[in-house]
């Protein structure tokens, strides 16, 4: 999507790139945070920084007009300070200065946030909008390639001092379980991130199990497969969704939130995915009060298909920290 830019009519503009494991969305947003272009392509591992840069030159080509930051939103550990991602065990990055070499590939301030996190920081921004009221505490939970959340809280983004606030998908699942990507055994996306649930399904193959699955399906294929009753689908989506719904009642219990958005690739699975955590959720609730006084009001949706958090988000950090415009509402920290 391009749209029309009339020199000096949409103020200075920024990009927000949000990286993925399997796709990379850019979006260009004008001074009222209108999208002016927007692109989706799927990320190339091997030259992962001439791939972005590309990506932005394309859209300033485009548009016939220069951006004056970009925002990166990347998975694994982020230092905004510094630019630098580390250990994003699902993009095959031990360690990389993504900011400098991005800022001399491109000429201009690059700002380098967490993916989750720059993805809450939009939907509690959208939020505080929409209710005109004081900013919201929301956590954003990605499940895709690798599982992680981003939490806002009180409007105030968390990073922690380990600056791994929200890691949820290297939390203990099923200590007896398969080896993570980042080295410990039994993690939460060993069981419930895209390639798991694929890879859970070949397992069953492997074992004989009969199914209507052919081998080497995606995790999309087994959400299908469950929603038309294949009993191997059915399990593997079951414990898939007990999982993921015990991670959202630690996100409840332990940080207070009561508004929980589920994104990334596998989210695309609608009604099939949401459906069996909050039945899960509904279950814990009935069973205990303390979970129900925790959730039993909370919201666990879907984010729209057609949304783009991470960009938007790092889009609206690359001008906050450059500094192109006012910010209220919804603070950093
Ligand atoms: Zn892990």
């Amino acid at each position: 999507m391009i749209a029309t830019v009339e020199p000096g009519r949409n103020g200075p503009l920024v990009a927000g790139v949000d990286v993925g494991g399997t796709k990379i969305s850019v979006v260009v947003t004008d001074d009222q945070d209108s999208i002016l272009y927007e692109q989706v392509t799927p990320t190339d591992r091997s030259s992962l920084v001439s791939q972005i840069a590309g990506l932005v030159d394309d859209a300033r080509r485009q548009l016939r007009q220069d951006v004056s930051a970009v925002g990166v939103a990347i998975p694994g550990r982020v230092d905004p300070e510094d630019g630098s991602v580390s250990m994003a065990v699902n993009l095959g990055i031990d360690h990389l200065p993504l900011g400098p070499m991005l800022q001399t590939l491109l000429g201009i301030p690059i700002f380098v946030e967490h993916d989750a996190r720059a993805a809450a920081l939009w939907l509690s921004k959208q939020a505080a909008v929409e209710s005109a009221q004081a900013p919201a505490s929301l956590a954003f939970l990605a499940i895709g390639t690798g599982i992680s959340a981003g939490v806002v809280l009180d409007g105030v983004l968390l990073r922690g001092d380990n600056s791994s606030a929200g890691e949820v998908g290297h939390v203990a699942a099923d200590p007896d379980g398969v080896v993570c990507a980042c080295g410990l055994r039994g993690c939460l996306e060993t069981i419930a991130a895209g390639p798991a649930i694929a890879r859970q399904a070949d397992e069953a193959m492997a074992a004989g199990r009969r199914s209507s699955l052919a081998p080497h399906s995606s995790a999309a294929d087994v959400f299908r497969a469950s929603s038309a009753g294949d009993e191997v689908a059915l399990e593997i989506i079951d414990r898939v969704a007990d999982h993921l719904a015990r991670a959202i009642r630690s996100l409840a219990l332990t940080l207070g939130v009561k508004r929980v958005v589920i994104g990334g690739g596998v989210a695309a699975a609608g009604p099939a995915l949401l459906q069996p955590i909050q039945a899960r959720i509904a279950l814990e609730c009935a069973a205990s009060p303390l979970v129900q006084a925790a959730l039993g009001d909370a919201t666990v949706e879907l984010l729209s298909p057609t949304e783009a958090p991470g960009a938007r988000g790092a889009a609206a950090i690359a001008r906050h920290r450059v500094g192109l415009r006012e910010r209220e509402g919804v603070g950093e920290r």
